[in-house]
């Protein structure tokens, strides 16, 4: 073995520094201690499922082509998987150059790919399906360590804490108790083991811990998101404890994380000013109206409970019932033939209605700037209900991504005050813009994830000023001696280095690696619905 990788999702240095400092974390406050720091940038928009193909490639998601967890066409939308990523991944390099590797859990890895070595893949896999290369990995193992879990069995829900947290625990251990027994029993040159858990946590329990939250509450779980990182903290040095002498660690997130206020209807605020159209049918308008009044699908689902209606509504079928209240008001409703911007993502990634992009587009080429100059002017009246300004940065999607897939991208990327708020990830959930997260979330990502190595040709105990998720894959080749693809956006972080030897760098063979086909219907529904549980989507 001669690195290890640890992937700490969501992982902040807010939150590591002031625990490391108080003896929660000993293993990171030895490896930050006697070795290398840095903020490490993560990807525009901060998002799992754009930053881990981005660390694995190498290159901006111009040229990876996956932006987000959902890949947008218009009014449609699928979930990404592996076979997306249309560069080779680090795994995918290092394999042909004969190194074996492991790749555990990382996030957009399904389905596996033949690696020299192992793969087991992560939370976007379906169930009952192939999740590691070689297909019966799992079940050398699994009569030892149960069955393989990808995600969390508890979806939280205000008031579920305790049980919720005792699976997240469960499943860092879980992850834990895989990874060495693979360290030991598969070995391998490079190993990247990743730890999802503590995202999901983040997303539901921030306001517990944090005294300043608006929705702050007096908790008994104020400190399960620090006994998760301590947690996670004693799996990294359980697995250090088995590395030989001379290896190299590096653990690593793919953004930071940090409160989350509250959530903003992007398309309700485009409907407002004119930029999205709906359809104009009597049901599509009278579903505005009734959308604009307060009534959503729950309240609507309520008011039919109230009426005593519910029973004759109990007798059709749970599906038939979430068709119904579920296509409320949706992209469906949305006439595309007169709508010039819209926003998918729960970032605040905005598309122009593009000719050529979009199967019902109307913004030409010819009148893209001057449309995008429109719908910028217009966000910059986002405004929370106290009437403050939101918008904290607008950037454009053409000054972040370059690449043959740059143009599938958001055209725009909001901040909302510093990442404090977030976008409905998809149509609205209710008629006003400014409203209350899904699920009670109270934390979300920021844009500053962590980078510390430590080991065999590292210096220690030194800070670098920036890094970039794009810097890690060529770092990570330059320093197992290989050449660094010309292909990548990244640069080799020299000053992190001991002695660094001349950067040599090797032509990309091919163009890209083409895309395969995403999940089919029902393996799609499925993680669709993990996704929403999760408070992802
Ligand atoms: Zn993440």
């Amino acid at each position: 073995m001669t690195l290890l990788i640890i992937g700490f999702d969501g992982a902040t240095f807010d939150l590591i520094r002031p625990w490391a400092a108080e003896g929660y974390m000993p293993h990171l406050a030895a490896l930050m201690r006697d070795g290398v720091t840095a903020d490490l940038a993560s990807t525009l928009p901060p998002v799992t499922s754009p930053a881990w193909p981005t660390f694995m490639t190498g290159v901006n998601p111009g040229k990876h082509g996956v932006f987000d967890f959902i890949q947008h066409r218009g009014e449609d939308f699928s979930i990404v998987n592996s076979t997306l990523i249309r560069q080779p991944t680090i795994w995918r390099r290092l394999s042909d150059a004969g190194f074996r590797v492991g790749v555990l859990n990382v996030p957009v890895t399904y389905p596996p790919q033949e690696v020299n070595g192992f793969m087991v893949t992560d939370i976007l896999s379906p169930r009952n399906a192939t999740i590691s290369h070689p297909a019966d990995l799992i079940e050398r193992y699994e009569t030892e360590l149960g069955p393989y879990r990808v995600s969390p069995n508890v979806q939280y829900k205000p008031g579920n804490e305790a049980e919720f947290i005792a699976d997240i625990y469960d499943l860092i251990d879980h992850h834990g108790q895989w990874a060495l027994k693979l360290m030991e029993a598969e070995p391998v040159d490079v190993l990247m083991v990743h730890f999802i858990a503590m995202d999901i946590a983040k997303h539901a329990l921030w306001r517990f811990m944090d005294h300043s939250h608006e929705r702050y509450e007096d908790s008994p779980y104020e400190h399960a998101i620090r006994d998760g990182y301590a947690r996670v903290d004693t799996w990294i040095g359980r697995l250090m404890d088995r590395l030989p002498p001379g290896s190299t660690t590096i653990a690593m997130s793919d953004h930071g994380f940090g409160p989350l206020k509250n959530m903003v209807n992007l398309n309700v605020f485009f409907m407002e000013h004119g930029l999205m159209k709906l359809k104009p049918d009597a049901m599509t308008q009278l579903k505005a109206w009734a959308f604009r009044n307060g009534i959503t699908p729950s309240s609507a689902y309520r008011m039919i409970a109230r009426l005593g209606l519910q029973n004759s509504i109990a007798r059709v079928s749970k599906k038939a019932r979430n068709d119904v209240v579920g296509k409320f008001l949706s992209f469906d409703s949305v006439d595309w033939n007169r709508t010039i911007a819209y926003s998918m993502g729960h970032v605040g990634q905005v598309y122009l209605n593009r000719v050529g992009r979009e199967p019902h587009g109307i913004v030409t080429d010819a009148e893209y700037d001057q449309r995008l100059v429109e719908v910028s002017d217009a966000l910059a009246d986002l405004r929370d209900e106290g009437g403050q300004p939101i918008l904290t940065k607008l950037i454009r999607g053409k000054d972040v991504y370059h690449g043959p897939y740059a143009g599938l991208g958001p055209d725009l990327h909001l901040e909302l005050d510093h990442y404090a708020m977030i976008a409905c990830p998809l149509f609205a959930t209710e008629g006003r813009v400014m409203t209350s997260q899904i699920r009670g979330d109270s934390g979300c990502h920021r844009r500053e994830g962590i980078f510390i190595a430590k080991g065999m040709g590292i210096q220690s105990g030194i800070e670098l000023p920036e890094a970039n998720i794009l810097d890690l894959a060529p770092t990570i080749l330059h320093l197992l001696g290989e050449p660094v693809p010309r292909i990548m956006d990244g640069r080799v972080l020299t000053e992190a280095l001991v002695d660094p030897a001349p950067v040599r760098f090797s032509e990309n063979a091919e163009e890209g690696v083409a895309a395969g086909s995403g999940f089919d219907a029902d393996d799609a529904a499925q993680i669709e619905e993990r996704l929403r549980g999760l408070g992802y989507l």
